[in-house]
């Protein structure tokens, strides 16, 4: 049986006044409008987060944990996302970030930037690899994941098997407690990621890492970083800290910076939803070749440019070259050339089509002959009013017997117009003059 996916995007539909502007923006037409207010279709939704940077009203968000999670758990070990650092103005050393998560309330804090490091090391072995389907697609970006699953079955294979690395993060954080701290309990320590993006709040909740999940909770950068701002702002005396984190694992946070740490020129890195799908097309159709390596970010800039951060993603993105400057290149490497095992997934990445019309061929077919059919009956003008994203997806829905066609107002006020229906029940009901009839009584035939 399916399982059912946990988002982490929803709607707050009191807030929400049906402007049509997510509609227009989702990249899986996941939105419609119904009843003056958006639905989101849990199926298609990918969790990008895009609906909740282009709604003005602020009705979308992203579900996460609060920082009083940190209340929970006897032993709490922040992990704060590469992006994090790009936050932060006039920051010379990632150590006064260290700093200020101890005294928001962290025991411990282990940089994911360190466990991209480790995963940069562990792709360059994996690419060279003779017996894996080419090009290895990074598994980093869970937006770019699930379009993968939904809808390019021949691509699922691609996926590098490799845990992203959020998961080895926390694995090593958890063992490196358990190690410091062998009177506590698994359970009395909080690995708390600290995330960019609602996707990724997503792929802890539906639990990808399998028996290896071992982020207890996640909570957003934003959040921490108001906390921080307080603390930081303090003016506190020597806050540096140890940092472990270099040049390859920071770059982790904006495009590019994955796929350079792979030290082969043979890779293509993009970022956008739209360029990511385009790319992901091009490779479905096999036009894209000699390819070691596609590195995808479903946020413009990387996970600079996710939902939950604060920075805008250009100005984080040169904040952290500045930083990256004063840091080692890549401190963290493997001890040995062996890839573990328990650094794979535990399952590869399935298919699990989101478009499919029908189980059955027959009816699916006679279904998409319907589909195309309406389409060409309808203005073709992909305006939104109907609560569709588009005329073809208001087909697609009428078929579906999820709306009627009367919804497209389009056509709705050209009939009424053509047969002169509704006209004074209109302005009977609403106060605006009826500019028409003011030309005719001034003797105004418009021309
Ligand atoms: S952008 Fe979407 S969620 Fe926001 S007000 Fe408009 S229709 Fe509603
Ligand atoms: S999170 Fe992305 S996929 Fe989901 S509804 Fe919003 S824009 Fe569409």
């Amino acid at each position: 049986m399916m399982s059912v996916y946990k988002h982490s995007v929803s709607l707050d539909a009191e807030k929400c006044k049906g402007c049509t502007a997510c509609l227009k923006r989702c990249p899986t037409e996941a939105i419609r409008i119904h009843d003056g207010h958006a639905v989101i279709n849990s199926v298609r939704c990918i969790d990008c987060g895009e609906c909740i940077k282009v709604c003005s009203s602020k009705a979308k968000k992203a579900t996460h944990d609060s920082l009083s999670v940190l209340n929970d758990y006897k032993y709490t070990v922040a992990l704060p996302a590469p992006s994090f650092y790009g936050q932060f103005d006039n920051l010379d050393n990632i150590g006064y970030i260290i700093k200020g998560l101890h005294d928001i309330g962290f025991d411990d804090v282990f940089e994911v930037a360190c466990a991209a490091e480790l995963v940069s090391a562990y792709t360059r072995k994996y690419i060279n690899r003779e017996d894996i389907k080419k090009p290895v697609i990074s598994s980093a970006c869970p937006a770019i994941t699930r379009i993968i699953s939904m809808n390019y079955p021949y691509l699922c294979e691609n996926i590098m098997p490799i845990l992203p690395p959020i998961d080895i993060a926390a694995m090593l954080a958890k063992e490196k407690a358990m190690r410091e701290h062998p009177e506590l309990d698994e359970a009395d320590i909080g690995i708390i990621f600290i995330s960019p993006c609602p996707a990724k709040v997503s792929y802890v909740k539906n639990n990808f890492a399998g028996e290896r999940n071992y982020v207890s909770a996640t909570v957003s950068v934003r959040d921490v970083y108001f906390a921080l701002l307080d603390v930081m702002k303090r003016g506190e005396e020597d806050p540096i800290e140890n940092t472990e984190a270099g040049v390859v694992g920071i770059g982790w946070a904006s495009t590019g910076g994955e796929s350079t740490a792979i030290l082969n020129d043979r890779y293509l890195a993009a970022d956008g939803i739209e360029n990511c799908i385009r790319v992901l097309d091009r490779i479905d159709s096999s036009d894209i070749h000699n390819l070691d390596f596609v590195e995808l970010n479903a946020c413009n800039g990387g996970c600079v440019g996710g939902a939950m951060t604060v920075a805008n993603p250009y100005i984080a993105q040169a904040r952290l070259k500045s930083l990256r400057r004063y840091l080692p290149v890549s401190p963290n490497r493997p001890a040995s050339d062996w890839i573990p095992d328990k650094y794979f997934q535990e399952k590869q990445v399935e298919y699990n089509p989101y478009s499919a019309l029908s189980s059955d061929r027959k009816t699916a077919m006679r279904m998409m002959r319907d589909i195309e059919e309406i389409t060409k009956k309808l203005p073709g003008l992909d305006c939104g009013s109907c609560g569709a994203p588009t005329c073809m997806a208001f087909a697609e829905d009428i078929v579906k017997k999820e709306t009627c066609a009367d919804e497209c107002t389009v056509i709705l006020r050209r009939i009424l117009r053509e047969k002169g229906i509704g006209k004074e029940l209109f302005y009977s009901e609403i106060d605006l003059p009826d500019c028409r009839n003011n030309n005719e009584e001034n003797g105004d035939d418009g021309k």
